[in-house]
């Protein structure tokens, strides 16, 4: 099987090394503190003295690119494919490939979307960009941690992929905890609205009437937001009467009040008898 080497042992690095090792590849790790290696070499893994004492293939995954340049250093990496899938932005993940490339290295970046628990698990993917050859040589391994999806020659396309599919999670999952607060102030359990909020979630990623991932992006494809039947005038009184419902409920309201801050915008831009989709031609010129 082939040689990997994991950079960093936060509980993603550990994961993703634990299951290398598990898929038969030769393991060896390299963590800033070395004590976090001692249970993978326990379990076969080998420790780098350094983290360019490795083979071809380095996996990278810490907490920032900064953490990437602060532990490779000044050491060379001819020859060597770099997989980093850390968090950055799109233009630190750009640099840090033209860094690569000058000690030697080529760099494919990657983000990607399980937790530790759904690495190696049916369904997990990664969002990986940058030069395919050298991920198309080393996707068998990388299978291992999770799908590969390559999205894009531009190494920052694959954070790009990744932030959007956590600023979906962060902000809706944020809502979901608004609205759990707010039934919560009435006596109601997390657990009665699950039922709900699983409806809501499931509806807008379908293709029902609640559909709205799938009818949202095709309005926005067209430059066109229907609005006769729920015009964003509507929603933009509906969202501010919400944002009332929270504050009298003595909760916090910096997220509620900054979407209502954008939906009013967009309606005294003059678009409140379009529908919520016209909300992007104001998220598009802040
Ligand atoms: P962390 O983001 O906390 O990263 C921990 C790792 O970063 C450790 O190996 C730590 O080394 C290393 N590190 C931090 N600073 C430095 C530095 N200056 N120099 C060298 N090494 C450094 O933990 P996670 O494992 O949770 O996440 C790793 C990456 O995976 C992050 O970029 C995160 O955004 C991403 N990710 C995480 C998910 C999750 O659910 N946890 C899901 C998807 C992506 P040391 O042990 O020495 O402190």
């Amino acid at each position: 099987m082939t040689d990997v080497t994991v950079i960093g042992l936060g509980p993603m690095g550990s994961t993703m090394a634990e299951t290398f090792l598990a898929a038969g590849h030769d393991v060896t790790v390299w963590n800033r503190t070395a004590s976090k290696a001692e249970p993978l070499v326990a379990k076969g893994a080998r420790l780098a003295a350094t983290p360019a004492d490795t083979g071809e293939l380095l996996v990278i995954s810490q907490i920032s690119y900064q953490a990437m340049y602060d532990s490779l250093g000044d050491l060379r990496l001819d020859g060597k494919v770099l997989v980093n899938l850390s968090s950055g932005t799109p233009e630190e993940l750009r640099a840090a490939a033209r860094w690569v490339a000058g000690r030697g290295g080529v760099l494919v970046t990657g983000g990607i979307m399980v937790p530790p628990p759904g690495i190696g698990r049916p369904g997990a993917y990664t969002f990986y960009s940058g030069p395919k050859e050298p991920l198309d040589r080393h996707a068998e391994t990388l299978k291992a941690l999770a799908d590969v999806h390559h999205v894009g020659a531009d190494e920052g396309l694959a954070m790009m992929y990744y932030q959007a599919q956590l600023l979906v999670f962060w902000s809706s999952l944020t809502s979901y905890m608004h609205a759990v607060a707010l039934l919560g102030t009435a006596g109601v359990a997390p657990q009665d609205f699950i039922p709900y909020a699983q409806e809501t979630f499931t509806g807008l990623g379908g293709d029902g009437p609640m559909g709205f991932a799938r009818i949202l992006g095709e309005e926005i494809a067209a430059g066109v937001y229907p609005g006769e039947l729920n015009s964003l005038h509507m929603q933009a009184v509906g969202l501010g009467h919400a944002v009332h419902a929270l504050k009298d409920a003595g909760l916090e309201t910096t997220v509620p009040e900054a979407l209502k801050a954008l939906f009013e915008r967009a309606d005294a831009e003059g678009r409140g008898q379009e529908g919520l989709g016209t909300v992007i031609e104001s998220i598009r010129k802040p």
